[in-house]
């Protein structure tokens, strides 16, 4: 699909104007090869070192547990395996990675997001730290309105009917897509989600939501397929593909979801009140 240009109105190329913007972190926001890489290695090791595993099994594992549970910490959780989740994140996330080094502001991101006039939150499978710490690190930690990671989405499943107490709540799980839409007062089909995973886009997509499936080959830029409504090499190329999302105050202005930004020190959620969301913070744990 080409997604027309400067179309103003209710629909742009197909796809309506959202009401929120929803934004994966990790090869969404950034790509840095090296990273995926050094993570991998490491969820080997912590494998090896703490869990027992055997060299030769593991990365057969590894790939199981992803492809069957969304994550391979959520399948070692679901195979019964307890860990301590802040040291897994450590582990495999800040304790391993040098952020300097691995990432650099990207002030056309910053153009790019700054100037459109909806609100905009992260939705990772990582932890807080390593979102903040990518976040400052490519200069845009001031463009969301809020965060859903790891461990608020943990610590909300409960309020939501959902027992995490020998599994994890995270994408592609469709309640995950269904809990932080409940909690920002929105219908799923108001919310364009980015991600660069397939299955996260193809199970958000399932529910409603417009999706941009990031990371395509600049050959597949611009074309739509199953489970996602628009692919892009990159983010940079988002202001040529929806112009009608950027720069134009008052397309979609909702005050009652602007005024849901967080406080210092804290994570923002929000739980719906009628048609009026009110803010909650949830305690990062
Ligand atoms: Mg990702």
């Amino acid at each position: 699909m080409t997604v027309g240009s400067g179309i103003p109105g209710k629909h742009q190329g197909g796809l309506k104007v959202p009401k929120v913007l929803l934004f994966d972190l990790d090869d969404t926001l950034y790509r840095c090869h090296k990273i995926p890489a050094i993570v991998k290695e490491r969820i080997s090791a912590y494998m090896l070192q703490k869990l027992g595993y055997k060299a030769e099994e593991v990365a057969a594992k590894t790939t199981e547990l992803y492809l069957s549970h969304g994550t391979t910490l959520a399948g070692l959780v679901a195979s019964g395996h307890k860990i301590d989740f802040d040291d897994w994140h450590e582990f495999v996330h800040q304790g391993a990675l040098d952020y300097d080094t691995l990432l650099h502001p990207d002030p056309s991101l910053r153009d790019i997001l700054c100037s459109i006039d909806l609100p905009k939150y992260i939705l990772t499978n990582a932890n807080r730290v390593h979102t903040e710490l990518c976040l400052k690190r490519l200069g845009i930690s001031d463009c969301f309105q809020g965060m859903f990671y790891f461990e608020n989405v943990m610590e909300m499943a409960p309020q939501h009917g959902i027992d995490v107490t020998h599994s994890v709540l995270c994408k592609p799980d469709p309640r995950t897509y269904t809990v932080v839409c409940e909690l920002l007062g929105v219908a799923a089909h108001d919310v364009l989600f980015f991600d660069d995973s397939i299955r996260n886009v193809a199970s958000a997509h399932s529910l409603g939501m417009m999706t941009v499936l990031v990371g395509v080959p600049p050959e597949k830029s611009g074309t739509r397929g199953e489970g996602y409504d628009l692919a892009l090499p990159t983010l940079h190329q988002l202001p040529d593909a929806l112009p009608a999302l950027l720069d134009q105050p008052g397309l979609v202005h909702d005050d009652s979801l602007h005024h849901l930004h967080a406080g210092p020190g804290e994570t923002l959620a929000t739980a719906a009140s009628g048609s009026q969301p009110s803010v909650v913070a949830v305690p990062a744990s």
